[in-house]
């Protein structure tokens, strides 16, 4: 099984990509946290990477095709996969649609798109919170932990990532709205484009998904 999951930001794709790469026993593999992996560890392509990001503008493509093709080379990613946050961008798209076809011509299987509405979007975004220690994400509104800025999970502290400040978010938006927005339409010619509602909560839009997924495919 060899999916992108496509959708604005806030859209729940990173809480989706986990439930759906977990019912297909396939690694999600999200750009967005292997480049907070690369700025955390302060590595040459995470500093690049981290003035794009703190901007909420995309990190140029010839970095995050390097990066993307670097982790689907790994042994784990050989029998499927699911991207998160790739591709962005019709030219990232194409990229990935020749590369794969070099790379032994298996080619995508899906293209999931989580449908939310612009205003739940910056509600969802501007509430967010994330752990600093373990990852994990909490909301204040829809899903708070049980003691306010402190993870359930491990304890750690809750912080708002930089991106999910309100201009960030805005600007985000927008270059969602620009460049990632086509892929609807790029994904629908070739056929393999499914779309479903992802409001409301995680638990029924991961039932929506998987069922999606398995009628689909
Ligand atoms: P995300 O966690 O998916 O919202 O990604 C956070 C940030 O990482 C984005 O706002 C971009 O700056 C960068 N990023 C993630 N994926 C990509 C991509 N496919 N192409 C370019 N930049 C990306």
């Amino acid at each position: 099984m060899r999916l992108v999951l496509l959708g604005p930001p806030g859209a729940g794709k990173g809480t989706q990509a986990t439930a759906i790469a977990e019912a297909f026993t396939i690694p999600a593999i999200s750009t967005g946290d292997l480049f907070r992996k690369n700025v955390g560890e302060q590595t040459e392509l995470g500093k690049l990477a981290k003035q794009y990001m703190d901007k909420g503008d995309l990190v140029p493509d010839e970095v995050t095709l390097g990066m993307v093709w670097d982790r689907l080379s790994g042994a784990d990613a050989r029998e499927g996969f699911l991207l998160d946050g790739f591709p962005r961008t019709v030219p990232q798209a194409e990229q990935l649609e020749s590369g794969l076809n070099e790379r032994g011509g298996l080619g995508l299987n899906a293209a999931l798109n989580l449908d939310v509405p612009n205003d739940e979007v910056i509600r969802r975004l501007s509430g967010r919170r994330t752990c600093s220690k373990c990852g994990h994400i909490w909301h204040v509104e829809f899903d708070p932990p049980r003691a306010a800025g402190v993870c359930d999970v491990c304890g750690g502290e809750l912080v708002q990532r930089d991106d999910d400040k309100p201009d960030t978010v805005l600007r985000r938006l927008e270059v969602y709205r620009q460049s990632t927005q086509p892929l609807i339409g790029f994904y629908g010619k070739r056929g393999f484009l499914i779309e479903i509602d992802a409001t409301g909560p995680p638990r029924e839009v991961r039932e929506r998904a998987i069922e999606a997924l398995r009628a689909g495919v």
